[in-house]
């Protein structure tokens, strides 16, 4: 039995869903070849390219990395060895200084606006700054549902933002998210998660500004660092921190508390944000 799944969503874009390892992708089919977005593993690679052959006998024309994270992107050896591969400049940049020695360097570089043509196929690439990584791009694509915005990591449809936001500028990804609302798409898919409604654009943009508010007042209401008795500067700063991000949870939880992951990440994700307001990074 098979690990994965292709779903169809018209107009020759496909979605390849690796379950066992909690992933999705999106393929197009192209008469210039197939245009697959993220490799991911190399034990993914392999079942995307098994998937991928399911539904065409055209190559593997060219892969896309969405970001330059590892999590993503190992294994395009595996999927098309000779596919060109596309990304944003600095993903090279980030995989060059990294050394991956398991990445394939990108060999076409694509940057915000950018109208890739595959035949009657167009992909359109959105940057708008740094956001979950320097690198992070946005895909445009046409499908039966409508107009569907890729943006990997960035929205997750029906999960909470994950744990921490590992690598993440936080200004950064309200802004890219603000924008990404003014594209007006029908559709959003994450890496993870999706396809679903654009809605998840706009609550994601709101679940930020509510948690930022909340811990702004978790924070305020906690009285600072004051050590308790016998109390060092270690465990005041985890007992304020713990406190806050709870607190900041808690506040959350009525509106966002039936996202998959919320329990388990939003005091993680609150703990990042009041970094943020403490360093302003
Ligand atoms: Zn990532």
């Amino acid at each position: 039995m098979s690990d994965w799944t292709v779903e169809d969503l018209g107009n020759s874009v496909f979605l390849f869903r690796w379950p066992s390892g909690f992933y999705v992708s999106l393929f197009v089919v192209t008469n210039e070849g197939v245009v697959a977005v993220d490799p991911i593993n190399a034990a993914a690679a392999r079942a995307y390219r098994a998937a991928i052959a399911r539904v065409t006998d055209a190559p593997i024309a060219a892969i896309i990395y969405s970001h330059d994270h590892r999590d993503h992107i190992v294994g395009a050896s595996e999927l098309a060895p000779d596919a060109e591969i596309l990304a944003h400049p600095r993903a090279l940049e980030r995989i060059t200084t990294r050394r991956d020695a398991d990445i394939a360097v990108p060999t076409r570089l694509v940057q915000d606006e950018d109208d890739l043509r595959f035949g009657r196929h167009r992909i359109g690439v959105r940057y708008f700054g740094p956001n979950h990584s320097q690198s992070n791009i946005g895909l445009l694509v046409e499908t039966d549902g409508g107009t569907l915005l890729s943006f990997c990591d960035l929205v997750e449809p029906g999960l909470a933002p994950y744990r921490n936001l590992p690598d993440t500028d936080f200004a950064g990804l309200r802004h890219t998210l603000d924008r990404c609302i003014e594209l007006g798409v029908d559709l959003v898919l994450g890496g993870h998660a999706g396809p679903d409604r654009a809605n998840w654009l706009v609550w994601n943009r709101d679940f930020y500004r509510d948690l930022l508010d909340a811990v702004k007042r978790a924070y305020a209401a906690s009285g600072g660092q004051e050590p308790l008795p016998g109390e060092d500067g270690v465990a005041m700063t985890e007992r304020v921190r713990l406190a806050v991000c709870n607190a900041a949870a808690d506040a959350l939880r009525p509106t966002y508390g039936a996202w998959r992951g919320f329990d388990a990440w939003a005091p993680q994700t609150a703990d990042r944000v009041l970094s943020y307001l403490i360093t302003g990074n």
